[in-house]
């Protein structure tokens, strides 16, 4: 049943109604929806006491596995990851600095990163206390701006991927220029998997540390993500999670891990890996294409599947607005799907101001009233 059907009992005794999210693993509607093996397995977490540092250590051996680093952790989040790769930079195992954090005062505290390659989650590189140091232009850098910008303060290379990002050169580049002068790399991937390979792809080119979130396509609860890469920096972000034995706690507490979700996220991480990929993805694929197909030839429209562009996540059905068009603006095209029973989000588009209807979390079924509110809004 879609799950807009039906609204769960604990949202309708908040008064809140379900939505049908076409838009992607958007935290702001909901992320991801677990699998009821990842559910049980939280529940039956729930029924016991442990350790929690063994948990944590068993738990980021999984990570280490599936991202085929030399260490992991399950952390709350890629904010979470960020914030723990910049104070891992900073501190290393240095008992004394990873207590004086956010202090940064005497210690190096500079995090690179490429000046048009800014992003709205950047902030959490700057939580625990380091400053961002920008290099190049908004419209590019070279190899030599990088390497002119590291200087005895600096303490990484901050490199965000993610849709519609610039790069100023090839992340093997940079990765490069900063190994020849000691400095890490640490990569922010959060929503770039699936595709499946690319939980080892960062690691294998040689980035020091990589996050990814657990919420989004790996499917895991909302509040987890990843967190791999070198043992000695691994260990320093363990540390900043528990800072054992200091007196206070570390920079990691305010995003500490259960049990729940530790165990949560180590059974999704490894279902999504064992799953099967293409099957999930064709899966997807037919839902976009019952969309496009139910509104083909309306005058004034472009409508497209759209399956493998790197700025989309999984094929998606697209609707372009051609010089034509006289229906609604797509704005109030939205803001009807928003407003309607149940309430439809879709994609923003990115590159002409198209309506783009991501198919990653349309329940099966939701496809149809997807189409079906599309055709009377559009053919009117
Ligand atoms: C989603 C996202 C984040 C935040 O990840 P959470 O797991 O929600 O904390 C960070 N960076 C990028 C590029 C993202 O897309």
């Amino acid at each position: 049943m879609p799950t807009s059907d039906r609204t769960p009992e604990v949202y309708a005794k908040l008064g809140v109604k379900p939505i049908i999210n076409a838009q992607s693993w958007i935290t702001m509607l909901g992320g991801s929806l677990m699998r009821p093996e990842v559910l049980r397995a939280m529940d039956e977490a729930a029924t016991a006491f442990v350790d929690l540092e063994e948990l944590t250590r068993a738990g980021g051996q999984v990570v280490a596995r599936a991202t085929g680093s030399e260490a992991g952790l399950v952390v709350a989040g890629a904010s979470a990851g960020n914030v723990l790769m910049a104070a891992a930079a900073m501190t290393g195992t240095d008992r004394a600095k990873v207590d004086q954090l956010p202090d940064t005062t005497g210690m190096p505290n500079e995090l690179l990163m490429f000046k048009g390659g800014r992003n709205s989650y950047d902030k959490s590189f700057v939580t625990a206390g380091a400053k961002i140091v920008e290099f190049g232009s908004m419209g590019g850098a070279r190899s030599y701006h990088l390497e002119a910008a590291i200087n005895e303060d600096t303490v990484g290379l901050a490199w965000v991927v993610a849709p519609f990002q610039n790069y100023p050169f090839p992340l093997e580049e940079a990765i490069e220029i900063c190994h020849a002068r000691n400095i890490p790399v640490l990569v922010d991937a959060a929503a770039e998997v699936p595709p499946v390979d690319n939980l080892t792809r960062f690691t294998k080119i040689g980035a020091d540390m990589v996050t990814f979130s657990g919420g989004k396509g790996i499917g895991g609860p909302q509040n987890a993500g990843l967190l791999a890469g070198k043992k000695d920096l691994i260990d320093a972000a363990f540390l900043h999670m528990f800072n054992l034995g200091s007196g206070t706690v570390g920079i990691g507490r305010p995003s500490k891990v259960t049990k729940e979700t530790l165990v949560g996220m180590t059974t999704a991480l490894e279902l999504f890996v064992e799953s099967d990929h293409e099957a999930t993805w064709a899966g997807w694929r037919e839902r976009a294409n019952h969309i496009v197909g139910r509104l083909t030839n309306i005058p004034g429209l472009h409508v497209v599947l759209e399956d493998g562009d790197i700025n989309r996540q999984g094929p998606q059905a697209v609707i372009y607005q051609e010089s034509d068009w006289r229906g609604p603006s797509f704005a109030e095209v939205r803001k009807q799907l928003t407003d309607g029973e149940p309430s439809i989000r879709v994609g923003g588009g990115g590159y002409k101001g198209e309506i783009n209807i991501v198919l990653v979390n349309v329940q099966p079924g939701e496809e149809v009233i997807i189409a079906d509110r599309l055709e009377d809004i559009l053919r009117g």
